[in-house]
């Protein structure tokens, strides 16, 4: 096992990873820029170091810092979290040419996975389902339009390197496809520095349903249950749970041998995701793979009784996973909820400001993966999620009755969030139902504003 892990990120995920370092007894080394002195995950880790100003750029995305940092302080591997460096194949490399352990896949699948229109050629080959659109990228206006034909319209045109969400753009009818693709690659280019696009078949209400899984550097793999984001708001996440309302335990074995072949596919270890879109008639794509921990983790945790974080410092240090499929129960139900600083009436504006009070909700089966804590001061630099609420309950009734009344005794005061938008969610029948898709937080919305 490493002596010594630095952490990549902030706030949240910081935390949780760090924490993780204790219970393996590594020490922990976090970096933070001159904004973040007063974070968390500054204060609690056992070294920290600063790593540059509040920009991005010019800290957690300084891969030259970050490297000096863990050389400085004789860091043997760095766990890079979500977002930020996570999903950057060239970080991964700089690492191993520095001598030191990326947590997480090699380079090599984090460059295959992460171009999303290759990704899916790799996929298709394997004889994973992948969702009907170009072959690859996007080569010509020509190409595009005869795909988009064939795939019949609505369509959606992505950005090959786009995450969180972003460079995913709709298109109605073919007189608008050229301009789309257009300003699509502009923004492509813009966001993520990279023009390329891929066209996608748009698939109307489907859920957004995706696979864990978990392998070592042995060969040995593991798919870890389900987790359904169908609750989504411009296609970024707001809720999760697992198992999905609408996976069978049949879907469940199908999706997650398909899950494991991709991974396969790959050369991949360490902690994936394979997301896939199902449709209504229970027919499952394959969407894209990430190659990271995710927001969501928790739920897969609380339903499994796996800690993935630890599990990504074991694998990387060269361990076995201590389990095998056969020993994968999936035990009641869990419900994640992101707790936002952010004006929902105000189209969910971010909303930094000093935490003057803060009680949070406790007992059994609830989680909180938080980074804030009272007299914290939360800046406009960074996402505005500030912590997660997860409940852990025997079925799905009992940990929507959990959520309820979590998310009723939660209280930040000083700062807008998002905790009474989440109740409202968790109150409506369509929720409690489990029968919502990717379309319902939006159709929902829209009433709301009649
Ligand atoms: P998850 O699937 O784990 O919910 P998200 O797609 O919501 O992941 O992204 C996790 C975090 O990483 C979010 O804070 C998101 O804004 C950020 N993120 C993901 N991909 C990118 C990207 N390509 N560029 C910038 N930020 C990203
Ligand atoms: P990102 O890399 O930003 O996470 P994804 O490709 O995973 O992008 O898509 C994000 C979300 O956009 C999905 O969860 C889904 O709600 C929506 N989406 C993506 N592709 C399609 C599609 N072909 N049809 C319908 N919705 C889609
Ligand atoms: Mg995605």
């Amino acid at each position: 096992m490493f002596k010594k892990i630095l952490i990549a990120n902030r706030g949240e995920i910081a935390v949780r990873i760090i924490r993780a370092c204790r219970e393996l007894g590594v020490r922990s080394v976090a970096v933070y820029s001159t904004a973040d002195k007063t974070c968390l995950h500054a204060q609690i880790a056992d070294e920290s170091v600063c790593i540059g100003p509040p920009a991005t750029k010019d800290s957690y995305l300084n891969m030259n810092a970050v490297i000096q940092a863990a050389l400085n302080t004789g860091a043997e591997a760095i766990h890079p979290g979500f977002g930020f460096l996570s999903e950057n194949a060239e970080f991964a490399q700089l690492c191993e040419k520095s001598g030191i352990v990326f947590i997480g896949p090699s380079y090599k699948s984090i460059e295959m996975l992460g171009d999303k229109a290759a990704a899916k050629e790799t996929m298709a080959a394997a004889g994973v389902p992948v969702i009907p659109g170009s072959k690859g990228a996007v080569r010509s206006i020509a190409d595009a339009k005869e795909v988009a034909e064939k795939c019949g319209y609505p369509i959606l045109v992505k950005a090959s390197a786009g995450g969180g969400g972003r460079g995913i753009r709709r298109v109605d009818s073919p007189e608008d496809l050229e301009t789309q693709i257009i300003a699509a690659q502009q923004e492509a280019k813009n966001f993520f520095g990279d023009d390329t696009v891929y066209i996608e078949k748009f698939l109307v209400d489907p859920h957004h349903v995706e696979i864990q899984i978990m392998a070592d550097t042995q060969g040995n793999y593991i798919y870890l249950g389900e987790r359904d984001c169908s609750m989504q708001r411009r296609n970024q996440k707001v809720l999760e749970e697992s198992p999905s309302p609408i996976v069978s335990a049949k879907l469940r074995e199908r999706m997650g041998k398909a899950a494991v072949t991709a991974a396969k596919e790959c050369g991949y270890y360490n902690a994936g995701t394979i997301e896939f879109l199902v449709d209504a008639n229970r027919d499952f794509y394959f969407m894209e793979m990430n190659t990271r921990i995710q927001v969501e983790h928790p739920v897969t945790e609380a339903v499994t009784g796996f800690d993935l974080v630890k599990a990504q410092i074991e694998v990387a240090a060269g361990m076995p996973l201590h389990i095998t499929q056969d020993d994968v129960k999936i035990t009641g139900h869990a419900i994640e909820c992101r707790i936002n600083a952010e004006n929902p009436s105000l189209n969910f504006r971010p909303s930094p400001g000093t935490i003057n009070a803060l009680y949070v909700p406790g007992g059994p089966g609830i989680r909180i993966d938080g980074a804030v804590y009272q007299g914290y001061t939360i800046t406009p630099y960074y996402d505005s999620m500030i912590s997660k609420l997860i409940v852990h309950g025997a079925d799905r009734n009992e940990a929507i009755r959990k959520m309820r009344w979590a998310l009723s005794e939660f209280i930040v005061d000083g700062v807008d969030t998002n905790i009474d938008f989440q109740l409202e969610i968790i109150k409506r029948p369509e929720f409690i139902s489990g029968n919502y898709d990717n379309g319902f937080l939006t159709r929902y919305m829209e009433e709301k504003k009649k």
